[in-house]
């Protein structure tokens, strides 16, 4: 039996708007096809092991300001374990953490750990609401779920959006941008949470991972979900 390991990066300290729920469905999706899911909670700890794929959810800049400090330790091993091939995926704080810095409204710069290459500033006004998106990475076309987030992500050099705005504001409600995809590290500001309201993009995560092609599902209600937030604006 394939195995899949899934290292959650910070679930104590960023685990926002429900965030855990990406986890629970990478964890289904594969168990439904019997392929057995180790998820092994990293918290504040020395070091890291391998995994296939790493998760990091959202937070507000407080718990973002504790994660920063941790992180900083184990920045080679990630920007390692990226250019290896190892997945991620960051939603809204967790994602602005895997770009260079995250500069909040007050305080420090907090540092990120430079997995893709984008900064992010907060903003005078808090982006709240849903979100759809259209992309070229998965069919389905269409990505939704919703945001709430101050940051302003910007993205440089071969780090490339995971699609375009059609109804929300994205990375920075200005460039029409959402997401980031550098190799196989994926962020969102999209919560939801994301995955179980895109089955098609958690699929497409674990065939990463596991650099396999994977049986459909039926994913019946999943796709009712699904369509009845596409370009659903409140
Ligand atoms: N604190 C960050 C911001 O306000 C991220 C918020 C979040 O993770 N939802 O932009």
């Amino acid at each position: 039996m394939k195995t899949l390991k899934i290292g959650h990066l910070y679930p104590k300290l960023l685990n926002i708007y429900g965030d855990i729920g990406n986890i629970i469905a990478l964890k289904k999706r594969c168990e439904w096809r019997g392929i057995e899911v180790i998820v092994d909670e990293i918290n504040q700890v020395d070091s890291i092991c391998e995994h296939d794929l790493y998760f990091m959810g959202g937070g507000q800049d407080l718990q973002q300001i504790e994660v920063s400090k941790d992180l900083q330790k184990h920045k080679e091993f990630l920007i390692n374990e990226r250019d290896r091939g190892a997945v991620f995926l960051g939603i809204c704080g967790g994602y602005q953490l895997f770009g260079h810095y995250y500069q909040p409204r007050e305080g420090e710069k907090l540092s990120g750990i430079s997995l893709l290459d984008a900064y992010t500033v907060a903003g005078n006004k808090r982006f709240i609401g849903n979100v759809t998106v259209e992309t070229n990475m998965v069919t389905p076309k269409t990505l939704v779920g919703f945001e709430n987030h101050s940051g302003l992500t910007y993205l440089n050099g071969d780090t490339k959006p995971i699609g375009t705005v059609i109804t929300g504001n994205g990375n920075n409600g200005a460039d029409k941008t959402e997401g980031a995809r550098y190799k196989n590290v994926f962020g969102t500001y999209l919560h939801g949470s994301f995955l179980p309201k895109n089955p098609q993009f958690a699929d497409f995560l674990i065939e990463l991972a596991l650099g396999e092609k994977l049986p459909p599902l039926g994913d019946k209600t999943e796709t009712l979900c699904h369509n009845s937030l596409v370009n659903k604006s409140y």
